[in-house]
């Protein structure tokens, strides 16, 4: 089929402190600079830039602890080039060039990344795969779907929805995140309740390795082949493979959508509530329970009760069964019905961001933490995070909503705030994460639901996995054994 020509941008996290051409890297690196050679060869291969501004806004993302250097005109890091390959060989030829030179290689997407993941701490190659975009096939039979991995999730949706299909994959940065940077962190959408996260969404995978050698993965609907090596390149964050092709699973247009809207005492009976919903079997796509301070800060109240969100879409009786299900449920737990308005609100401001920007100019402290845990032990985790983070010096603020669920449990998503005095700004932050990371860990939580690890949770992974963190970094070694692709990310 004819190739659709895309044309979403980056969207920049924040200002810079002044001209970025200008703009230092705040962390050090002991990587030589890339020879004229080098420079050479690598524009011989694909787009390559040494332009300033281009290689100051790749040395960074949305790291909330790096906005607050870039308004000080500072980057994590500034990468020697930025290379924007437009095909699989391109990609195959750079990453030859670069293993034989040992030259680092920091994939990069739409840089929407939380954790610093997209960062280029050996400086090098920031590869950026947003000239790799387009919907390459489509077979709508099957509810198939060939993409890029540099397309933007705005322009793959209107290319689907064209064909009768959804992909269902709805992430509150939507519209700056790649399909490439989804895979790359297993990301989760707002309605994954019904559609999965995106390692439920993804049918196969074409790749290329730090050598430069193109494999693909999976390709049927299930398989008993050995391990599944989509999974293994699933969340690997750039630093096993650099992801250039993607087939992911679509579903029919919706029918239909209903919404509700329950209000609870407190915050562990919505919590209740939404186990017996998912433990019944029903799965609307969208089940997010705010606690009373996330409740009052956004849908209005006193601060008291928990407010439950719900909406599904889908074949008319599947959606009306889900939300029998749920209206049965909260009835039964003695929750009020809330105001179904409260769920249009949501939709319109889903995805506004412009407060925590503001909160970083104004010099607070401001950050959200996701993980997963079993139902069994939700209640605890979210007691022992927010009573951590709530005792770190200058902490003002620790809230919790729930936002993704499973059969055996759910994603619990805090958002946390401090006021220090600015030389201790960077100290409080990462004593909230220490404080809220640790707590969580060590009460039955895993590190992270979709945002991943990057470079700020780095410092986790030996508590997150124990011994099998030895496992990953022998599966680093195999298949990138010059350490070229993302060095310093995923506790690797
Ligand atoms: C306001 C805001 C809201 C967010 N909401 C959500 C949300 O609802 N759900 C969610 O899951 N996440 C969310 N995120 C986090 C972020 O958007 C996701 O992690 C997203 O998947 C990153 O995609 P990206 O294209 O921006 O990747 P980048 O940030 O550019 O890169 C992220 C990582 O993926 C690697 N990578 C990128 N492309 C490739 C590739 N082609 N091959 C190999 N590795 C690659 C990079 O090396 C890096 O390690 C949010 C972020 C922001 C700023």
């Amino acid at each position: 089929m004819s190739k659709y020509t895309f044309q979403t941008a980056t969207t920049d996290p924040i200002e810079f402190g002044g001209d970025p051409a200008l703009a230092t890297a705040h962390l050090s690196t002991n990587a030589p600079a890339l020879s004229q050679d080098d420079v050479t060869a690598l524009s011989s291969i694909c787009d390559t830039s040494t332009d300033a501004v281009d290689r100051a806004k790749h040395g960074r993302d949305w790291w909330p602890l790096s906005m607050t250097w870039s308004l000080r005109n500072e980057v994590p890091q500034i990468p020697h080039v930025v290379c924007r390959p437009r095909t699989t060989k391109e990609v195959s030829l750079l990453l030859a060039y670069c293993n034989d030179r040992s030259i680092a290689v920091t994939p990069s997407g739409g840089r929407s990344g939380v954790c610093g993941a997209a960062i280029p701490l050996s400086a090098g190659v920031s590869l950026d795969m947003t000239l790799m975009q387009g919907i390459e096939s489509i077979d709508a039979i099957s509810g198939v779907v060939e993409v890029l991995s540099g397309t933007f999730g705005p322009d793959l949706e209107k290319a689907v929805r064209e064909h009768g299909l959804t992909i269902g994959h709805y992430p509150q940065s939507f519209d700056i995140a790649t399909v490439g940077g989804w895979v790359a962190c297993r990301g989760a959408g707002q309605y994954s309740t019904r559609y999965g996260k995106i390692e439920d969404m993804v049918h196969a995978l074409e790749a290329v390795l730090a050598d430069g050698t193109v494999i693909t993965t999976g390709g049927a609907p299930a398989g008993a082949v050995g391990p599944d090596l989509s999974q293994l390149l699933l969340g690997s964050e750039g630093t096993l493979a650099v992801i250039t092709r993607v087939w992911l699973r679509a579903h029919p247009l919706p029918e239909v959508e209903r919404r509700g809207a329950y209000t609870f005492d407190t915050f562990s009976e919505g919590i209740e509530a939404c186990r017996r919903i998912i433990r019944a079997g029903a799965t609307p796509a969208v089940l997010r329970l705010y606690d009373g301070a996330e409740s009052k800060r956004s849908h209005g109240g006193d601060g008291t009760r928990a407010t439950l969100l719900v909406l599904d879409e889908g074949t008319e009786s599947i959606v009306d069964g889900t939300m029998a299900v749920v209206h049965d449920t909260c009835s039964d737990m003695g929750a009020a019905t809330g105001d179904v308005a409260l769920v249009e609100a949501w939709m319109h401001h889903r995805n506004d961001t412009s407060g925590l920007q503001g909160l970083t100019r104004k010099g607070y402290v401001v950050d959200t933490m996701e993980v997963a845990a079993n139902w069994g032990h939700l209640d605890s985790v979210v007691e022992a995070v927010e009573t951590a983070m709530l005792a770190i010096p200058y902490a003002r603020s620790a809230t919790c909503h729930l936002s993704h669920s499973y059969i055996e449990g759910a994603c619990v998503y805090f958002t946390f705030a401090a006021n220090p005095p600015a030389e201790e700004f960077e100290s409080t932050y990462l004593a909230l994460w220490k404080a809220g990371q640790t707590s969580a860990l060590s009460s039955g939580a895993n590190l992270s639901h979709h945002h991943g690890v990057g470079y700020s949770r780095a410092a986790f992974m030996e508590q997150a996995l124990g011994s099998s963190l030895g496992v990953l970094r022998s599966v680093k070694k195999a298949l990138d054994p010059r350490g070229i692709l993302n060095p310093g990310k995923l506790g690797l």
